[in-house]
């Protein structure tokens, strides 16, 4: 559950760190984009600013020379005039009209007429308005004059140098056709304004495309004196060129690859440096209960030696009998039953021994399915004469067919030795005379409960949370690392071991173990 949990933490974390790349990368594309942007609108706006400036300055120059013309002769060559004005309109097609007005004066007031039309005559009236107001300006000066009627076109108003007769020159401008197609980029709105009203208005193509930020503008007064052209450029940033979606989605694609890869070969690192760790324990684990086994087997000699004096004795007096009765050449039948007692007697001596040895022996822990019953009985035998001795009787209870469990044979006998030899060690302390030690295994439910138990004084409050402690003990001479010992071993098989004391008095020690899933026991 808790590894579920984690795992789902770390995907959540790969996932957030994910998103933080993308986002990062999005930002820093939309920065890039939008410098680009700036850069892009800086660059043509500079170049339309410059061009605008020079046409303005060409009406300037056009201005100037019909001037010259109208004060080389009076009355001013109308012919030359209508020639030069033609060939203006021809070669510069934005200079849609340009009218020559004779001023009279009158006192204070003044009026126009028509001195000379070149094509679209019908703004003479247009002309005719501006005319009146051209009289008022200084002799020479060019004005900029917006019509209400015309709203496409700027004209410009010069007033001759000479007066009174004086001339208004007046030229219309087509502010559409001050830039070339090719000058006009797609990419941004363009317009041309003059004192705040917009002579010119063109919508770029990406004017609809979705976009999150402000467009960039660059705003430019046109180089001239007397044309207030405003120039505006504004490059609306869109979303698709701020993000492209074909390099986002590699992105995406390749960070979320890479995230995950250096994910699973971080695990497979932690995996094997764990797996390296678990086995170093296990190695130090095995190399500590051999030790424990092996110190146990001092603990024991007296008693086994004890034991062996029995089928020794027994061989010796077998074999001294059929000595002479091999020397008297009677009973033959008596001799066979002495070497056949005597053969007994040594593989029982055999038997001990072969236990001893297997107890100590320093191996490998095997996990296999194992007979829990026998280990029962195997260390009731190493015991037995160190129990007879100090009094104390082992009763053994066992289902008929005890499920196999998987387990090590020697480590599961070492567990119940310890079990056992703690529960006698209480024992002695009482002077109970019918000192009893119970070990009993059920199975139920997927399990195998073993106990042991005693009649002992039982565990002292202060001493249960305690017990299974390394190193604690309350035994003179005592490591404290019997139960520490039993506690790992009976978990590295996916077991369990408590303690607590019987109400009846006594100490219980309960073991509860998977039943392996075959049954069967390979011996
Ligand atoms: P040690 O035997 O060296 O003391 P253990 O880890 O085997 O170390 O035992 C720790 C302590 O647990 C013992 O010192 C004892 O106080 C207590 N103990 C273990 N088994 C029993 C029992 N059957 N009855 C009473 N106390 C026990």
């Amino acid at each position: 559950m808790a590894d579920k949990k984690r795992s789902w933490q770390t995907y959540l974390a790969i996932a957030a760190i994910w998103l933080l790349i993308m986002l990062v990368f999005v930002a820093y594309s939309a920065r890039q984009s939008i410098n680009q942007a700036r850069d892009e609108v800086r660059q043509t706006g500079t170049a339309l600013h410059r061009v605008l400036s020079q046409r303005a300055a060409q009406h300037d120059a056009h201005l100037t020379s019909l001037n010259a013309l109208i004060l080389s002769a009076n009355p001013p060559p109308v012919d030359a005039l209508r020639q030069v004005s033609r060939n203006i309109i021809r070669f510069y097609p934005r200079i849609s009209i340009i009218d020559v007005m004779l001023l009279t004066r009158e006192g204070a007031r003044v009026s126009a007429q028509p001195f000379l039309m070149v094509d679209e005559s019908e703004h003479e009236t247009i002309a005719g308005a501006f005319a009146v107001q051209i009289a008022g300006q200084k002799p020479g000066e060019v004005r900029t004059y917006l019509s209400d009627k015309v709203g496409d076109r700027y004209y410009l108003g010069k007033k001759s140098d000479n007066s009174n007769p004086g001339y208004a020159i007046i030229m219309a401008i087509n502010p559409a056709l001050m830039i070339e197609p090719n000058e006009r980029p797609d990419w941004a709105d363009l317009s041309l304004s003059i004192d705040g009203k917009t002579i010119l208005q063109q919508h770029s193509a990406l004017q609809n495309a979705p976009s999150l930020l402000k467009p960039v503008v660059y705003t430019q007064q046109i180089d001239s004196q007397n044309q207030p052209l405003l120039l505006t450029l504004s490059r609306p940033i869109v979303l698709s060129e701020m993000i492209d979606p074909r390099r986002t989605a590699l992105l995406a694609v390749v960070s979320l690859l890479a995230l995950l890869v250096s994910y699973s070969l971080w695990q497979s690192v932690r995996a094997a440096k764990k797996a390296e760790q678990k086995a170093q324990l296990l190695e130090h684990e095995t190399r500590l209960a051999h030790a424990a086994r092996v110190n146990s087997m001092g603990e024991l000699a007296s008693g086994i030696a004890h034991e062996l004096t029995q089928p020794l004795t027994a061989l010796l007096s077998q074999s001294q009998a059929a000595l002479r009765l091999e020397a008297s050449g009677e009973r033959p039948d008596l001799l066979k039953q002495a070497l056949t007692a005597n053969v007994r007697e040594a593989s029982r001596a055999g038997e001990i021994l072969k236990r001893m040895r297997n107890y100590m022996s320093n191996h490998e822990p095997q996990r296999k399915p194992m007979d829990i019953s026998q280990s029962i009985r195997d260390v009731s035998e190493l015991l037995r004469t160190d129990l007879a001795q100090r009094n104390i009787t082992l009763l053994i209870q066992t289902e008929k067919n005890t499920p196999a469990i998987m387990g090590d044979a020697v480590e599961m006998e070492q567990v119940l030795y310890n079990l056992i030899r703690n529960a006698a060690d209480s024992l002695v302390q009482t002077e109970k005379t019918d000192k009893q030690i119970s070990v009993t295994a059920r199975s139920g439910q997927g399990q195998l409960v073993i106990t042991v138990s005693d009649n002992g004084s039982g565990i002292a409050d202060d001493v249960l949370p305690r017990l299974f402690e390394p190193f604690f003990t309350t035994r003179n001479g005592g490591m404290g690392l019997g139960l520490a010992l039993c506690t790992t071993l009976i978990e590295r098989i996916d077991g369990e071991i408590t303690a607590a004391n019987r109400p009846e008095g006594g100490a219980e020690f309960t073991i509860a173990l998977p039943v392996a899933e075959t049954s069967s026991i390979k011996v």
